[in-house]
């Protein structure tokens, strides 16, 4: 694809001229929508949808861009943050948790709202995510937990899908249940038309598949699915730059058909994997056959946090603990 969309309207960069801005101040606030923007540069990406209700934020970048992010948000809004829905646990998802909850204010003014007292976390905004969000956050009892108790969600749920109407648009946030982790959410917008797909959907590299936080290949290729039925392209008029916004965990802004070819790059390098794997051969051979081999220059690394092999491995053993 490599289509670039006319989205720099409101191109606002925080932290000014300096010349070594301190790591996570430098961000970009793209407008997508008339309603709808995202800051790029935090950590993971992050959304905000801005309305009369006031403002919904999905992921809330690292914990040391947390600021930058909530002064991005104010500058482009006065209205509340209401609403902070989680695509996963992870640090560049969640770590601005705590600041940018605070920096916000509750819907919910009276008792009974969502089954919370007034003042409760003292009245910031609330933080949704699926329940394996929380419980990551908030560690297995009788163990410390990873996160303070005010960065932890304060709604989650466990079933496939969890809706809101919000400054006049159906939120729909939909759970993916064993994709890049077992708590893995997408968070549509039906009337801005844009989804915000978290680390499922990562433009810079092969998709990170966590086996041992309930992660699997099927369940990403199904994850990618999701988005390519959620999102529609601009189609009979192709040559309009228009259709269905996705964005990435991390990346560009991207539309279905982007989506369409990083599903069947995965789905490739998933198949091949499984031939691999019934001609018996072991993980070290087939890490050796170069299943991932035509992707590499644009989504490979052989260094750093995720590499090519990582990748292979995490396919490798999410389809051995299905086999079993
Ligand atoms: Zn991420």
């Amino acid at each position: 694809m490599g289509r670039s969309f006319v989205v720099f309207l409101g191109a606002i960069t925080v932290g000014g001229l300096a010349a070594q801005p301190p790591p996570g101040t430098n961000l970009e606030v793209l407008q997508l929508r008339p309603n709808f923007y995202m800051i790029a540069g935090a950590g993971g990406n992050v959304g905000f949808q801005v309305g009369m209700d006031g403002v919904v934020v999905v992921d809330s970048g690292s914990a040391s861009s947390a600021d930058a992010v909530v002064a991005a948000i104010k500058k482009v809004t006065a209205q509340p943050i209401r609403y902070l829905i989680n695509t996963s646990a992870d640090p560049d998802h969640v770590g601005g948790n705590a600041k940018i909850a605070k920096a916000g204010q509750t819907l919910f003014t009276g008792n009974g709202g969502a089954g919370l007292a007034t003042n409760f976390l003292g009245g910031g905004a609330s933080i949704l995510s699926v329940e394996q969000v929380l419980t990551r956050m908030s560690g297995p009892s009788g163990k410390p937990s990873p996160y303070p108790v005010n960065a932890w969600p304060t709604e989650s749920f466990n079933q496939p899908r969890k809706y809101m109407y919000l400054n006049g648009e159906g939120i729909e946030v939909l759970h993916q249940p064993a994709a890049h982790t077992d708590g893995d959410a997408i968070v549509f917008f039906r009337r801005s038309d844009v989804v915000v797909a978290g680390d499922v959907f990562d433009t810079r590299r092969f998709p990170v598949i966590d086996v041992a936080k309930g992660g699997g290949i099927n369940g990403e290729i199904a994850a990618l699915q999701k988005l390519v039925d959620t999102a529609i392209p601009s189609v009979p008029i192709v040559s309009r730059e228009e259709g269905t916004l996705v964005v990435p965990g991390h990346g560009r802004i991207c539309d279905q058909l982007d989506v369409v070819d990083y599903r069947d790059m995965v789905t490739i390098i998933r198949d091949r994997v499984r031939d691999l794997m019934k001609q018996g051969l072991t993980l070290e051979q087939i890490k050796a056959a170069s299943p991932a081999r035509g992707y590499t220059r644009r989504y490979g690394s052989d260094t750093g946090s995720w590499t090519t092999n990582d990748f292979i491995e995490a396919i490798y053993r999410s389809m051995n603990e299905k086999a079993q």
